[in-house]
């Protein structure tokens, strides 16, 4: 009975500590070249942490990060093993290796433009800081970018994607179950190997006791599907001045 009650206290005290540390993160204006605001997942309590690469240009106005058609892609992959997007965002903390919008690939292309080292290594308080709080079970990076942050010893897609690696990331251990990068920009995960790979890691996030534990919350008491007015999605960017080209150290693109 006892220690019941203190857990319902450490989760609370933890709960407070999080939405704390998003607020705080929402203000943060650290990186000259980054394009405010930030994006930020919810400030939930969870087992599984996503960590994505940086939102695109349409998450700042969304206010959501996934808001677009990389999102529409990934969501689709976690409905196929039981978790629709409202579930997700409700259940999971979504961070990422940055939180600002870089710009648009200053040499052209049409991708987003790389976070540099310098911008990866000041956001990475951010994560050190959430992986502090939550000290989450299970890591979904998403992308290059993501994996190389927790598994920098694997330099290729093909060796991190379709297994769960056990790593330690900001002093705390977890499983790692890494996803290829959904965007539209990318053929990796349409075709093989990646398409099997992708499927592989797919059947593993499914298997894992955090993913059951959170199908059953939501069984148990479903998240309500957002109000159509909960994403709106603007067809123009906010206003900057543009970004200049940087070197992207450490920074592997999608
Ligand atoms: S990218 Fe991260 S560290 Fe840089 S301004 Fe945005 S939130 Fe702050």
């Amino acid at each position: 009975m006892f220690s019941r009650a203190w857990g319902i206290v450490r989760a609370v005290d933890r709960l407070v500590q999080i939405t704390r540390h998003v607020t705080t993160l929402k203000a943060c204006r650290a990186c000259p070249d980054m394009i405010p605001p930030v994006v930020s997942g919810l400030p939930v309590l969870a087992e599984i942490m996503l960590i994505g690469q940086a939102p695109g240009i349409k998450e700042g106005p969304a206010q959501r990060p996934f808001a677009w058609t990389a999102g529409k892609t990934m969501f689709g992959w976690f409905e196929s093993i039981g978790v629709r997007e409202e579930a997700f965002r409700h259940r999971a903390y979504m961070a990422a290796v940055c939180r600002c919008f870089p710009g648009k690939n200053p040499r052209g292309g049409g991708g987003d433009r790389v976070p540099d080292a310098d911008e990866i290594e000041r956001c990475s308080v951010h994560l050190a800081s959430e992986i502090e709080i939550l000290r989450p079970l299970l890591l979904l990076p998403v992308g290059k970018l993501a994996i190389a942050q927790i598994l920098p010893e694997l330099a290729q897609l093909t060796d991190a994607v379709g297994r769960c690696h056990r790593a330690t990331w900001h002093g705390h251990k977890a499983d790692v179950i890494p996803l290829p990068h959904p965007s539209g920009a990318s053929t990796w995960h349409r075709m093989e190997p990646g398409k099997s790979l992708l499927d592989a890691a797919l059947r593993l996030v499914a298997d894992h006791p955090a993913w059951r534990r959170l199908i059953a919350a939501e069984a148990a008491s479903p998240t309500a599907a957002a109000p159509a007015t909960a994403a709106p999605v603007p067809t123009k960017a906010p206003r900057r001045p543009p970004t200049t080209a940087k070197p992207a150290a450490r920074a592997r693109a999608r």
